[in-house]
């Protein structure tokens, strides 16, 4: 029986990969207006080739996306020796656009059929911000690998969730798109598991099965009717 409900975010809910495109056209936007040599400088090839550098050099920040990608805009600054104000606007222009997702077609729906029922937390390794997303009110909070220090598949950011749910590991259910970070994190640290598979691929041959697999969450809604059990 399933008693609370963690959900992954991030092509989970709405896909990522066309959010961060528009992200970093909007820092490409910010830099055009306010510092002309950082964007010549650094196209968004170049910005991403910088990120990604920045990344591998601070594998200690592997859980903490917003610092990695401040920390690449200062270094876009520094090598064009532009001043440090510039930092919070071009961060921000890329976290305003960053929370501006379009949502999978099912999941609002799913969202509020599935809050009625159970208590929902949100796990995520990015930096989505629900409130400005417009959809905290269906959670009951939002868990980042950023607050928590460690990013899936730790087993102790599952484990923090169900001790906010009040819920053992038992009888918590988490979905997700991931099979490694989501699904096999979550099943190691006890959880009940649904990988959410929106575009039909294989399961990963090496990994054990999730106890659940639908390709769109209002499939999930159906699959977790009630049963008997729950009017005992
Ligand atoms: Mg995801």
């Amino acid at each position: 029986m399933i008693r609370a409900i963690t959900l992954d975010l991030d092509d989970t809910l709405w896909p990522i990969a066309p959010v961060i495109e528009r992200a970093e056209h909007a820092v490409q936007a910010y830099f055009a207006e306010y510092c002309p040599e950082v964007a010549k400088r650094f196209p968004i090839t170049a910005m991403r080739a910088l990120r990604e550098r920045i990344a591998a050099q601070h594998p200690h920040l592997s859980h903490d996306f917003s610092e990695q990608r401040r920390l690449s805009l200062r270094a876009a600054l520094d090598a064009c020796a532009a001043p440090h104000a510039h930092l919070e606007p071009a961060f921000e222009a890329f976290f305003s656009a960053r929370n501006q997702v379009e949502l999978y077609p099912d999941s609002e729906a799913a969202l509020r059929l599935l809050a009625a029922r159970f208590p929902l937390a949100a796990l995520t390794n990015g930096n989505a911000d629900l409130g400005r997303i417009g959809l905290a009110e269906w959670f009951c909070f939002s868990l980042g690998a950023r607050e928590h220090g460690a990013p899936k598949p730790v087993a102790s950011i599952f484990l923090a969730a169900c001790d906010r749910l009040n819920t053992a590991p038992e009888y918590t259910l988490h979905v997700g798109d991931d099979p490694w970070l989501d699904v096999e994190g979550a099943r190691a640290a006890g959880l009940r598991t649904c990988w959410i598979n929106r575009h039909n691929s294989a399961w990963p041959a090496t990994l054990p099965p999730p106890d659940w697999q639908v390709d769109s969450l209002d499939k999930l809604h159906a699959l977790l009717q009630p049963s008997q059990a729950d009017y005992a």
